[in-house]
């Protein structure tokens, strides 16, 4: 596999007050392949938006390095790097209502990448602007109005044409859809598949809603306290889980699709996502997982292949002592 982006060993960790270390993402490892989408999952708190800046430049990495087509991206971004690096690398953020200026035409704020980042001028980015906001399902002539005009997922189709009116080569989705109604969400989850055709798109895919992710990504990655605790194809992830919290998250997710509850055994996690300032060793999932054992709390699994891979579970990856 080529992997359009390799992030390598990406942890980010914030200092907060005397000796104190929010371990936000801890050694995160994920390679994504041109036109692949990976859904990363995890409950809030998990580091899951962390990580998407961090590879984005948008946080500073504590460690680790970040590889786009092959060059290596600065652990610290100045301006002339998001300069150099915006047309190449979008994001698409989470609420449609905070993320889009108020005072600012929706033809500003399409536009305004295009202005920046572009040798476009004038008619040409109005006519680059009318285009896309046709290709997101809304219209040309929406242009001159303003974000309060718009639902919320009208709005979330407005970030997503500004983010790809550059063309990137690679798109981060923050929760693009968790702001979003149900039947909304399907239809902008549909959208970015349609597109991900269209232009070739690769994208990392941030969500908490796991039946989404399943349909929209290839491979799926899961992460726990600021770790990835299982990696595979989404699948494979959604229908036979390896990792016990993989398995206890998708069995409390409520599934849209009643033939495929069939088989699935609800469940519930227990207790809150523990503080992620300084993290003991062992597994992080310790204090919550119902088949701890004692190893579990003196050593720190790591991310491994599964033993004894089928064809089904090709390219999986799990951290936890039961599969070592
Ligand atoms: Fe549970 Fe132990 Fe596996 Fe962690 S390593 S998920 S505590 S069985």
């Amino acid at each position: 596999m080529t992997a359009v982006l390799d992030a390598r060993n990406v942890t980010k960790h914030f200092l907060i007050g005397h000796n104190q270390r929010v371990q936000a993402v801890d050694d995160v490892s994920i390679a994504i392949a041109e036109q692949e989408i990976v859904g990363l999952v995890g409950e809030s708190g998990s580091g899951k938006s962390t990580f998407g800046k961090a590879i984005l430049g948008l946080h500073d990495k504590t460690g680790g390095t970040v590889t786009f087509k092959g060059e290596t991206l600065p652990q610290q971004y100045g301006p002339a790097d998001f300069q150099r690096y915006a047309r190449r690398m979008q994001m698409i953020f989470q609420d449609p209502y905070s993320s889009l200026n108020p005072r600012m035409t929706v033809g500003e704020i399409v536009g305004e990448g295009l202005r920046l980042h572009s040798n476009l001028r004038g008619r040409e980015i109005r006519d680059r602007c009318a285009d896309w906001l046709v290709r997101v399902g809304l219209q040309a002539d929406h242009m001159a109005r303003y974000p309060h005009e718009f639902s919320g997922g009208q709005r979330q189709r407005i970030g997503v044409a500004r983010a790809l009116v550059l063309e990137p080569e690679f798109v981060v989705c923050d929760e693009p859809i968790s702001a979003l109604d149900v039947s909304v969400q399907a239809q902008v989850v549909n959208l970015l598949d349609e597109l991900k055709s269209s232009m070739g798109l690769t994208l990392l895919f941030i969500a908490h809603d796991l039946s989404m992710v399943r349909y929209v990504s290839d491979r799926m990655a899961v992460m726990y306290l600021g770790s990835l605790v299982e990696v595979g194809r989404a699948n494979d992830v959604f229908f036979r889980p390896k990792h016990p919290y993989t398995e206890i998250l998708i069995g409390s997710n409520p599934e849209p699709d009643p033939a495929s509850e069939r088989g699935r055994v609800s469940t519930h996690i227990r207790g809150e996502i523990p503080s992620p300032i300084n993290i003991p060793p062992g597994c992080r999932f310790a204090g919550r997982c119902p088949k701890v054992m004692d190893v579990c709390r003196e050593q720190t699994p790591e991310l491994i292949p599964l033993k004894g891979e089928s064809g089904v579970d090709a390219g999986r990856q799990v951290a936890c002592h039961l599969y070592t």
